[in-house]
């Protein structure tokens, strides 16, 4: 076990071959949440500004392609993102589901947003839930074990910069990853960006009474460019 805190018995590495190439994966135990988590590694593994992507998993977005969020074309586009570099790393992280409530309790927010018109924040709050337990150190500690100090983080989430770097992860520069909206997440989209922080230009400025009003975005593919660390 180096600095980075995951025990050897709580790490396997093997080749895989995807559509989009061949990848390292790294599965390991964390050994603080004790989820199994996966990096997916492209290229030779830079040490300083690494492309990354930090994924919270999504069940409904990431694998059947749901459209009432944009886990999936996020994801999607980060993948394509590491791969037209030539480098980087994903690192994939369970336990995530809706931001941390777990899946059934994802589920029943997803209930109260068809039934009674709530955002993706007051959903959670209206059960009792928190907005956001998402903890990111299992994503810094196997950064740490593949030697990666700094990242360009692919996120529109400033609390994720934050949190990587509350866990010795620098963050040179944040990619904004953005997904063209749609009429089916234009609402979570905009409660992310209004009451989530998140930085999310493409959605345009809000126009009281007009805000399923989306812009023109670029689907699937990150917008190129530093943006500097953390800000809005
Ligand atoms: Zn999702």
């Amino acid at each position: 076990m180096g600095d980075h805190g995951i025990e050897d018995e709580d790490i396997a590495e093997a080749d895989l071959v995807t559509r989009r190439g061949t990848f390292r994966t790294v599965a390991f135990r964390d050994p603080v949440d004790r989820n199994e988590h996966l990096a997916l590694v492209f290229g030779e593994t830079a040490r300083e500004e690494a492309l990354v992507r930090v994924h919270s998993e999504c069940v409904t977005g990431d694998i059947f392609a749901a459209m009432r969020c944009e886990c999936g074309d996020q994801l999607d586009a980060a993948l394509d993102a590491i791969v037209h570099e030539g480098s980087g790393v994903l690192v994939y992280l369970r336990g995530h589901e809706g931001r941390g409530i777990g899946l059934v309790a994802k589920v029943r927010t997803h209930m109260l947003q068809d039934d009674h018109g709530l955002d993706t924040v007051d959903s959670a709050t209206v059960l009792g839930l928190p907005v956001d337990t998402r903890d990111f150190g299992a994503a810094a500690r196997v950064l740490k074990y593949l030697g990666v100090r700094s990242v360009r983080l692919m996120s529109n989430n400033s609390d994720k910069i934050r949190a990587l770097e509350g866990h010795g992860i620098r963050v040179a520069a944040r990619v904004p990853l953005l997904v063209k909206a749609n009429e089916h997440n234009i609402r979570y989209l905009t409660a992310k960006r209004d009451r989530l922080g998140h930085d999310l230009p493409h959605l345009g400025t809000p126009v009281p009474g007009h805000q399923g009003t989306a812009a023109a975005g670029h689907p699937g593919t990150p917008v190129a460019g530093h943006q500097g660390t953390a800000g809005g």
